[in-house]
């Protein structure tokens, strides 16, 4: 299952695929849901060109 990740300082949104340039490497909060909001749309267009690594 993929893991949600958003950085603690500053208003971000969440990051699901590790090979995201945004995704946060450190000082970030995690949840296993999905979020119904602030979706990265980097890790939508990753996910949907099934380029996402989880
Ligand atoms: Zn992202």
């Amino acid at each position: 299952m993929a893991e949600y990740r958003r950085r603690k300082t500053g208003s971000d949104t969440w990051h699901w695929c590790r090979n995201c340039h945004l995704d946060p490497k450190s000082d970030y909060d995690t949840r296993d849901k999905r979020p119904d909001y602030d979706l990265c749309n980097h890790c939508k267009a990753k996910e949907k060109n099934n380029d996402c690594r989880t």
